[in-house]
């Protein structure tokens, strides 16, 4: 490692105490761009890596809203503006009991590059709140909205920045959010919010965009190294948004789905799991993965067990970051694992990755294979621009072809910064390459 990175590294340490989410994307991203760095002396003479990795702006805040009971209850909310050299910051809201400024900003950090990789004009922030919506009640979920937006009404806009749903956020809360965004300004500013429901400016495709990209990637990955996805076994972790909708479209292109989960345990299911009754439990009943088996009997539920103990040909991380450790990966690749394709945020750890290197595992990072969610709410705050409504197959195409244009950037930048084939430098050195280009544009903003 140069002495420049490792000295840089340190200094984000430094500043950045007790966010080890924060550290580790940040070291992931600088390892690869040692090559970078030593073709272009001018990122380091203009110490653009160190503006890069310090957010434009951070936004902290009070949320207090009622419960039923009629006690006032207190969350913190978080939105971090991180990047707006290439658009408005764009990304989700994550509403989950282990938010903190440092997963918020981890968030965010990994944005700017996914988002710079879809090749659309949007800049990478993140937000949130460490508010816990299991077991809430619909009302107590409208109030929080409400009160989350009081506040962060004054910060967004489709110019300005553009949240969207993460982990705990979806149809429902941007629903609740979009409504009191609307009150609050008094103007139907229907791009300020990504996500929405497709009967009011929501772009249809925008829900299934993220699994559904994510398996597009995979497919390309696959393609390049001729192989394929039909009649292979498969696991995605997981069984929210990303994963249920990977799982259907890897079911569409033939794969078959052992298993998946949810924080009680892993569902297991030799015939392949069902779409349609995952839909239901999580979906609709928003309850426990255990009750799987009382519609399908022939399978079996495991309490506390992860996915990747069922032997696969391919691996969808779905669900979280640094769900995949080392040990995970020992098995995968003890179990014959040829692909992992991440299709939540930083999902394997450092160590997972450097196995799948060295035992030719084919690995495509989040940056690239979960980018299509975000690319199709840019697709949305296109429609909502000029206050038009594609059709889901042209949205699909788009997707489509905008996994397939991130594919070829990797596989691209890899190789002209001399790591042939290795997805996640690319995706690194790609997604950087376009944000540090605009930003030495603008001189030291
Ligand atoms: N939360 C999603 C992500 O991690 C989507 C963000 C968006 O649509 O703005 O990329």
């Amino acid at each position: 490692m140069s002495a420049y990175i490792e000295q840089l590294i340190q200094t984000i340490a430094d500043r950045n105490q007790g966010e080890p989410l924060f550290t580790q994307a940040v070291e992931e991203v600088l390892h690869s761009l040692e090559p970078v760095l030593s073709r272009h002396p001018e990122i380091e003479s203009s110490n653009l890596l160190e503006r890069l990795c310090e957010p434009e702006r951070q936004i902290l805040f009070r949320v207090p809203w009622e419960d039923d009971e009629g006690r006032v209850q207190v969350n913190r909310g978080f939105r971090v503006e991180f990047n707006s050299a290439l658009g408005p910051y764009k990304g989700g809201l994550r509403f989950n009991p282990a938010v903190t400024l440092g997963m918020i900003k981890f968030l965010g950090f990994e944005q700017i590059f996914k988002n710079s990789l879809t090749g659309l004009m949007i800049g990478g922030g993140k937000g949130g709140s460490d508010f816990n919506p299991k077991g809430r009640s619909d009302a107590e979920i409208m109030r929080f909205c409400q009160s989350f937006m009081m506040e962060l009404h004054r910060h967004i806009g489709e110019k300005t920045d553009v949240p969207a749903g993460d982990m705990g956020v979806g149809a429902r809360e941007i629903g609740y959010l979009f409504g009191a965004y609307k009150r609050l300004i008094n103007r139907y500013e229907l791009g300020a919010i990504t996500g929405k429901g497709v009967g009011y400016g929501g772009s249809l495709g925008r829900k299934e965009a993220t699994g559904f990209g994510c398996v597009y990637f995979a497919t390309e990955m696959l393609a390049e190294h001729k192989l394929q996805l039909e009649r292979k076994t498969c696991v995605v972790s997981g069984s929210g948004n990303v994963a249920l909708y990977a799982i259907k479209k890897l079911q569409n292109l033939g794969a078959r789905v052992l298993a998946c989960s949810d924080s009680t345990g892993t569902v297991y299911d030799a015939a392949g799991l069902d779409f349609n009754a995952l839909r239901l439990i999580k979906e609709i009943e928003r309850c426990s993965l255990s009750k799987y088996p009382m519609i399908h009997s022939r399978a079996e539920f495991r309490p506390n067990k992860k996915v990747w103990e069922v032997p696969c040909e391919y691996a969808f991380p779905c669900a979280t970051q640094n769900e995949l450790d080392l040990s995970d990966a020992e098995t995968l690749v003890e179990h014959g694992c040829k692909l992992v394709a991440e299709g939540a945020n930083m999902p394997c750890t450092p160590e997972a990755i450097h196995l799948f290197g060295e035992k030719g595992v084919l690995f495509g990072p989040a940056k690239a294979a979960n980018a299509g969610g975000v690319a199709v709410s840019a697709l949305e705050m296109q429609q909502n621009a000029t206050w038009t409504q594609w059709t889901f197959e042209e949205v699909d195409q788009r997707l489509q072809a905008i996994m397939k244009q991130i594919h070829k950037s990797c596989l691209f930048y890899a190789n002209r910064y001399g790591q042939p084939g290795n997805y996640a430098h690319g995706a690194n050195t790609g997604g950087f390459l376009r944000v540090a280009e605009a930003m030495f544009e603008f001189g030291v903003t």
